[in-house]
């Protein structure tokens, strides 16, 4: 595999990273993960442009982050993978310099790492649904920076897959904030609830896509959080993500949702969703 360091493409064996560099240390740093659907990046831009906004709010400087466009679709080619479902991946840290919490005294250029790599789909769950499990939210109060430290996120995910669940939805103030890498869909009475972009959610790019769908597909959206308690009265249920796209959710913990069967508005959302895609390649 060929990756990408600093400003360099090489074989991803030969990518050394410094034990100072302060992604490593302190996982002081962001990310980015894209899709690709046969050879053509989705919503690279989005991506990209999320990716400087946090890098700016982390104070982490890196002008040339808008040419990681033009990187992500080397990384496609050298690493020929035109004609597979695909992702590419970017991180940016603050540097390598002496460990100290407070920001490297001499400004260090920041380290860029940069992948491709194949991409299998989980079709049987994005056909049949699946399960998630509630869990309390207790990551930081900025989490619509996509932070490269995300060991609240990686426990939760773990708690999900040890309950034999996909994923895991956070709960804020009894409210659903997000999942671990993707934001919550629920249905009422024909109506798409998500909770408003805040402090406490990423504001996921599919997300985006899944509002943009409903609004051509005149479903009604209430940007509104969806309370706890409320949850498993759902008709309906879906996480979108860069990875997961449309997933129905048909199980909450022990709670069937709906009838058990991914419901009929997830369904067309999710086929306008691979519609959509289809006609930007
Ligand atoms: N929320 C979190 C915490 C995520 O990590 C992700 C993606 O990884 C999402 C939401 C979905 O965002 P996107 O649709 O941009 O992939």
């Amino acid at each position: 595999m060929i990756a990408y360091l600093n400003g360099a493409f090489l074989p991803k064996e030969d990518v050394t990273i410094s034990p100072d560099d302060r992604g490593f240390l302190f996982a002081d740093g962001a990310y980015e993960v894209i899709r690709c659907y046969d050879g053509k990046l989705f919503k690279a831009e989005a991506h990209i442009n999320r990716l400087g906004k946090g890098l700016g709010e982390l104070r982490i400087d890196f002008p040339d982050v808008y040419k990681l466009n033009t990187v992500a679709e080397k990384l496609i080619e050298k690493n020929k993978v035109q004609t597979d479902q695909a992702i590419v991946y970017f991180q940016a840290t603050r540097g390598v310099a002496p460990r100290t919490h407070r920001f490297p005294i001499k400004p260090v250029p920041p380290t860029v790492y940069g992948s491709a790599s194949v991409f299998a789909p989980h079709q049987d769950e994005l056909d049949n649904g699946i399960k998630i499990i509630l869990v309390s939210d207790t990551r930081w109060a900025r989490c619509d920076i996509k932070s490269i430290s995300l060991l609240p996120n990686i426990l939760a995910h773990q708690q999900a897959r040890d309950n034999g669940a996909p994923e895991a939805i956070f709960i804020r103030d009894g409210a659903v904030t997000e999942g671990t890498h993707s934001n919550l869909f629920g249905i009422f009475d024909g109506h798409i609830f998500t909770a408003p972009e805040s402090n406490y959610l990423l504001p996921g790019i599919t997300r985006q896509v899944v509002l943009d769908l409903a609004l051509v597909l005149g479903i009604p959206v209430k940007k509104f959080p969806i309370l706890e308690t409320q949850i498993i009265k759902a008709d309906e249920l879906f996480i979108a993500g860069t990875t997961v796209e449309i997933t129905p959710v048909v199980q909450v913990d022990d709670w069937k949702v709906g009838n058990g069967q991914p419901g009929p508005i997830t369904m067309k959302l999710q086929k306008a969703f691979y519609e959509y895609i289809k006609s930007t390649r």
